[in-house]
């Protein structure tokens, strides 16, 4: 994750679609943020081994930009086997960047796996691999949504860094003071490495909404208010969310923000906006 770099530090991620004309459109995307020079892609992985296959296949199409590209690599549902394995394939093919998750099984999906957490999983990768990768990992700003205590979720986060995590990127928030909060008190844990803010743009309300319940993220009731507010007017839903997200990354970015990751759900135009309105 550091080749090109744009002055702001920017990343995307992508899922990797199902259909011929969703990969298609997946390249358009690529190609229009490519031109921004971000610091990296990222490529996320359906746990349970759903999407394994279309990660690696993503993974390639998109690396072809010749921009660094993490698959996102997860270990819920999998034996050390099987993700020795994976870790070669990426090795081979000249992977050399990964976000490790634990991950979530789907409902109805098979065993948890031999390694229970991410830090099981950064050790892992540190024990069969050294340093080839660099590995990033998830943060929350606003605790995971499993944590019995956000001070213990603050701990684990910081095992998982120590146990060789280069950077992290977070879950998406839309309180910047949850971010700087959580950067002081994972610096009063003496871990220096960068946390990325991880910025979901708003674009549709009813889908925001359905996620944020999943994720734990928070969205404050001024913002679910207006959106609501808007019902189906999907233009006024981009411009407010426009503005909202572009306020927070400025003021992330002010506040000290190493970058600014983007969920782009596989869409260009809603992060594109954001960046061109940062200053
Ligand atoms: P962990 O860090 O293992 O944490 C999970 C829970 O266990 C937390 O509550 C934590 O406090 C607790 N915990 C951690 N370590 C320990 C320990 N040693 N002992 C006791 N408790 C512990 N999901 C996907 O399926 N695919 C993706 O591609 C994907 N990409 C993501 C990218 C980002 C940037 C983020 C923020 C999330 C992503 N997720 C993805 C979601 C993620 O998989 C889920 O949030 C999952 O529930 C937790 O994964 P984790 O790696 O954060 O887990």
């Amino acid at each position: 994750m550091s080749t090109q770099e744009h002055p702001l530090g920017i990343s995307f991620e992508f899922f990797p679609p199902n259909t011929d004309v969703g990969r298609e459109k997946l390249m358009h995307t690529r190609d229009a943020l490519s031109e921004r020079k971000p610091h990296f892609f990222s490529v996320t992985y359906g746990a349970g081994g759903s999407t394994q296959a279309r990660t690696i296949n993503t993974v390639k199409q998109i690396s072809e930009s010749g921009i660094t590209t993490a698959p996102h690599f997860s270990c819920v549902g999998s034996d050390k086997g099987e993700l020795r394995e994976l870790l070669s394939m990426y090795r081979e093919r000249g992977v050399d960047s990964l976000v490790a998750l634990r991950g979530d099984l789907p409902s109805g999906m098979g065993g948890m796996g031999e390694l229970r957490y991410a830090n099981e999983l950064v050790e892992f990768i540190r024990a069969e691999t050294g340093d080839h990768f660099e590995i990033a990992v998830a943060a929350y700003p606003e605790s995971h949504p499993q944590a019995p205590s956000f001070d213990k979720d603050l701990e684990n986060f910081a095992r998982k860094m120590r146990a060789g995590a280069n950077l992290a990127i977070t879950q998406y928030f839309f309180n910047a003071d949850a971010y700087f909060n959580f950067v002081d008190r994972v610096r009063g844990l003496g871990i220096e490495a960068p946390i990325v803010p991880g910025i979901m743009p708003i674009t549709n309300y009813t889908k925001l909404a359905r996620f944020s319940d999943a994720c734990g993220a928070d969205i404050p009731r001024w913002i679910r208010k207006q959106l609501e507010a808007y019902g189906d007017d999907k233009e006024s839903i981009e411009a407010f969310g426009e503005e909202v997200i572009s306020r927070l990354c400025q003021r992330l970015l002010e506040g000290g923000a190493p970058g600014l990751h983007f969920y782009t759900l596989n869409q260009a135009a809603p992060s594109l906006r954001v960046i061109d309105n940062l200053s």
